[in-house]
């Protein structure tokens, strides 16, 4: 069977953290745990200040494997307002990657 992953296209993040909520609720997580992390990055130029957001998946996340058993998309998916977070093989998603610029990919363990 192929192996699902995540794309991440962080250059859409608008850092809106609807991801990391929706993982916690859909895991019931504690806190301070959770299967995705929103980071905020700062860069000052002389005449501006940029903000980038980068989104990393932790150790913790398990690719929703029992929501994705009843055919639904992994929360963080489904709640993504900016549909930045793709879900699918990994050969698909790495294809995928290639034609995308600031992206990351998760390949579970
Ligand atoms: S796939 Fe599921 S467990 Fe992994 S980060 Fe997204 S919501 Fe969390
Ligand atoms: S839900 Fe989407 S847009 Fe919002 S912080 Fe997460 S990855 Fe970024």
């Amino acid at each position: 069977m192929a192996k699902n992953g995540l794309l991440i296209q962080y250059d859409w993040c608008t850092g809106c953290h609807a991801c990391e909520v929706a993982c916690k609720q859909e895991h019931n997580f504690p806190v301070g745990m959770c299967g995705i992390k929103v980071n905020e990055l700062v860069s000052k130029a002389p005449d501006k200040v940029y903000v980038d957001y980068t989104v990393a998946v932790t150790r913790f996340c398990d690719l929703c494997a029992e929501r994705v058993k009843g055919k639904d998309v992994p929360a963080c998916v489904k709640h993504c307002q900016a549909t930045c977070i793709k879900y699918g093989p990994l050969a698909a998603l790495v294809k995928e990657q290639e034609k995308q610029p600031r992206t990351s990919l998760f390949a579970p363990k």
